[in-house]
């Protein structure tokens, strides 16, 4: 008997001029970036949160807590890869994940087969497993605004 979980995440970083902006493992060029202690990747921040979540393994601030040094800056790639390996570690394999990002500026469209493909190659899964959803908020709301950036993951782990 197959055995299933599904696990969702959320996140928001604040956005402020002349900060690097990374979403999907990717920098995006852009004059705002995500405030934040490791490279601010919110789209990666949510998909971990999911990736734990779907086996109640608490939260991507319980595991790279943002008052430690060793994660100051750090690539959020290396996150999802530590997130991934406990997930395999446990027996576990990533059926796909689903992620939405909800940005006013910049056009994230021509990025996102890139974040996919990025997303994927972490998680060592195909990349017809990995969707990756750009919105804005039609200028509403702090997204709206341009004030911050809001991701939504999902995904479904089989064994
Ligand atoms: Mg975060």
């Amino acid at each position: 008997m197959t055995d299933i979980r599904t696990g969702n995440g959320y996140d928001v970083h604040a956005l402020a001029e002349g900060l690097d902006l990374w979403l999907g493992g990717v920098k995006i060029e852009s004059p705002i970036g995500c405030i934040a202690h490791s490279d601010g990747d919110v789209a990666i921040h949510a998909l971990c949160d999911a990736l734990l979540g779907a086996l109640a393994l608490g939260d991507i601030g319980k595991h790279f807590p943002d008052n430690s040094d060793e994660f100051k800056g750090i690539d959020s790639k290396i996150l999802l890869d530590r997130v991934c390996s406990m997930v395999k570690q446990r027996g576990w394999a990533i059926s796909n994940a689903d992620i939405t990002i909800a940005m006013q500026k910049p056009k994230l469209a021509p990025y996102i087969l890139s974040m996919r493909e990025t997303l994927a190659g972490v998680m060592g899964i195909d990349v017809d497993r990995v969707s990756v959803k750009a919105t804005t908020t039609e200028k509403l709301g702090f997204v709206g605004r341009g004030e911050g950036c809001e991701v939504w993951a999902s995904t479904i782990l089989l064994k």
